[in-house]
């Protein structure tokens, strides 16, 4: 059964009268079969799914793309309810607060801020993401009181970030992160891919492709490097770089898993990306 819940204090309502695990999905909408993913987990896993439907604005920067970011909520109910036919004895609950001072009501301007992650890769290009992504997820967090989150790797720092947030603040949330879903041609599923062209989507599988080569390069044992430097002289790269996948250290000498991230700039719409390679 799915039941959508636009108000906050509907949802404390329900939350204080539920004893069952909470499973827990925040998205911005626009739902895909990535987003859909984290749900089907989240309904194997526990009695009461959540899921939250809300454009945080505290995310976008002043030139970013929230006015025309996608809303589509009667079709991502229909992609819920479809999910959740596979698991007739589940309750879904979707949250998509009916405007952002639900979520954010006057007065409330905590800020919650993970030093050391903020200001790195997408945090230095997009400077206040990560913060208005901590406190969006902390507040919900505290609405809906999840035993267990699932969160996406294709977002990569953002899945460091919470993991830190949570253990930093000591919240009793199993964070769960969930792989990457793909279309066949290797593009990751995003719901700004729908702003780029035919072409674009074509011109955008050098993505795909590269991470692949150097993921190939490791795991053969050859120093991705070289092929990295001359990749990187095609200027649309935002970044391309190796990380050690459960540390975020650039120092992976000593590495047993090395995590390759990326942002390709396909005309206004950056593509994020990422591929996670064993160290044998
Ligand atoms: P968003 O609606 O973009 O904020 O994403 C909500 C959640 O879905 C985040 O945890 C994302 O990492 C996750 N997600 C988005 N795209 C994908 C994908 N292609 N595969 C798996 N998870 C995804």
């Amino acid at each position: 059964m799915v039941t959508l819940i636009t108000t906050t204090a509907e949802l404390k309502q329900r939350r204080s009268s539920e004893s069952s695990t909470v499973g827990f999905v925040p998205t911005m909408g626009n739902l895909h079969q990535g987003h859909i993913s984290l749900l089907k987990e989240a309904l194997k896993n526990d009695d009461v799914v959540y899921l939250s439907i809300f454009v945080n604005p505290k995310q976008f920067g002043p030139n970013e793309d929230f006015n025309r970011y996608p809303r589509t909520l009667e079709n991502d109910i229909n992609l819920i309810t479809e999910a959740a036919l596979d698991f007739p004895n589940s309750q879904v609950f979707v949250y998509a607060p009916k405007d952002a001072q639900e979520v954010f009501p006057a007065g409330m301007d905590q800020t919650i801020s993970v030093q050391g992650l903020d200001n790195i890769l997408e945090g230095k290009i997009r400077p206040g993401h990560f913060d208005g992504v901590a406190t969006v997820v902390w507040r919900l967090f505290d609405l809906v009181k999840p035993q267990r989150a699932y969160f996406g790797l294709k977002d990569f720092q953002q899945y460091h970030v919470i993991k830190q947030m949570v253990k930093d603040l000591a919240l009793p949330i199993k964070i769960q992160g969930m792989p990457i879903i793909r279309e066949k041609t290797g593009l990751a599923l995003s719901s700004r891919n729908q702003y780029l062209t035919a072409e674009q989507k074509e011109a955008s599988l050098i993505l795909y492709r590269t991470l692949s080569t150097i993921k190939e390069l490791i795991i053969s044992g050859k120093n991705p490097q070289d092929y990295m430097r001359d990749a990187l002289k095609d200027p649309n790269w935002n970044y391309l770089v190796l990380r050690d996948t459960e540390t975020f250290s650039e120092d992976i000498t000593n590495s047993k898993n090395i995590s390759i991230l990326a942002v390709y700039q396909m005309g206004n719409t950056r593509l994020l990306d990422n591929m996670q390679v064993e160290v044998l």
